[in-house]
């Protein structure tokens, strides 16, 4: 176990969760957070943020660490990015997807290489800053590579004659692409998550449940939108039937004769598709707004 300097998670009976201090998966793991109900100040001083209106404490700390704190049971659960879990080779339980912090760990080599596939990087120098999960995905399609160890900027590792292909985090391409890289496959998918231990945990039990379902509450929510709509009520049929509703649609009288609204939470990636169609089958008055929970 790590000589972290904190006490062991739950002495005082709160619930201690690892935060991502810094780097890509600070700022919305915050939010997530605040989004679910926590209320709470940051301080530039102090690592411990206890939150004000439930027993929750987090610890902001960098998200590398996070598997194992949460492994070593020095918090309770941690908010990580899930190829993380694979690169400290953590035993961690894996208890929600957060949905943001997408990227995946690509292979890629310089334009004019002849190398296609991952497969042809057996026995050739790869650089990454992900030594651990690599030789693991590697290993797995039958590869040895000889790992170039780097801790940052691994793009430029073939430029300087340091390797023959990189193996690193990539959510859009744009910084493979602009060093002259290009990809050949793609060896583990991430997002950030949720993770807890394998420990028993007592009375912080149901308080790690609790944080998962309002979590939970708020990612279904982001993933949808509560739409209204006015039709005429012969067209309510032909309406509904293209509302692709969790359950059916809510149908409710209107104060004018002959004219009903429609209220249905419709996945977001439908709005698009779905407006024009609506209008098309005689609503009027849509209304688009977000949700702030879903909880079945
Ligand atoms: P960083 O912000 O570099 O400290 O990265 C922290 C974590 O953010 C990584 O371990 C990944 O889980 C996640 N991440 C998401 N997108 C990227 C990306 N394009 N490059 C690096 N990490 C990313």
């Amino acid at each position: 176990m790590k000589n972290t300097g904190f006490r062991t998670a739950g002495a005082d009976g709160r619930l201690v969760v690892a935060v991502p201090s810094k780097g890509r998966l600070a700022q919305p793991s915050l939010e997530l957070l605040e989004a679910a109900g926590l209320n709470f100040e940051l301080s530039d001083r102090s690592l411990h943020v206890p939150c004000s209106n439930a027993p929750v404490e987090f610890l902001l700390v960098r998200p590398h660490d996070i598997p194992e704190y949460v492994q070593d049971g020095v918090v309770d659960a941690g908010i990580t990015g899930a190829n993380l879990i694979a690169e400290t080779a953590a035993k961690v339980e894996t208890l929600l997807e957060l949905g943001f912090g997408r990227c995946t760990l690509e292979a890629a080599v310089p334009e004019e290489s002849g190398l296609e596939r991952p497969e042809d990087l057996d026995g050739l120098r790869v650089a990454t800053a992900y030594p651990v999960s690599t030789k693991a995905a590697l290993e797995e399609i039958g590869v040895k590579a000889e790992l170039v160890l780097l801790s940052g900027s691994v793009e430029v590792a073939p430029r300087l004659g340091l390797s023959d292909a990189v193996v690193d985090l990539v959510s859009t391409g744009s910084t493979a692409a602009a060093n002259g890289l290009r990809r050949i496959g793609t060896l583990l998918d991430s997002q950030a998550v949720l993770i807890g231990s394998k420990r028993e945990l007592g009375e912080r039990t149901e308080m790690l449940a609790r944080l998962e379902m309002m979590l939970r509450g708020v990612i279904a929510a982001r993933r949808r939108r509560y739409l209204m709509l006015n039709a005429p009520a012969d067209r309510v049929a032909e309406l509904e039937a293209l509302l692709p509703s969790m359950g059916a649609p809510s149908v409710v009288k209107l104060a004018e004769q002959g004219q009903l609204a429609l209220h249905a939470a419709v996945d977001v990636d439908a709005i698009w598709d779905l407006l024009p169609r609506l209008k098309a089958a005689g609503a009027s008055s849509i209304l688009v707004m977000h949700l702030e929970r879903v909880v079945p």
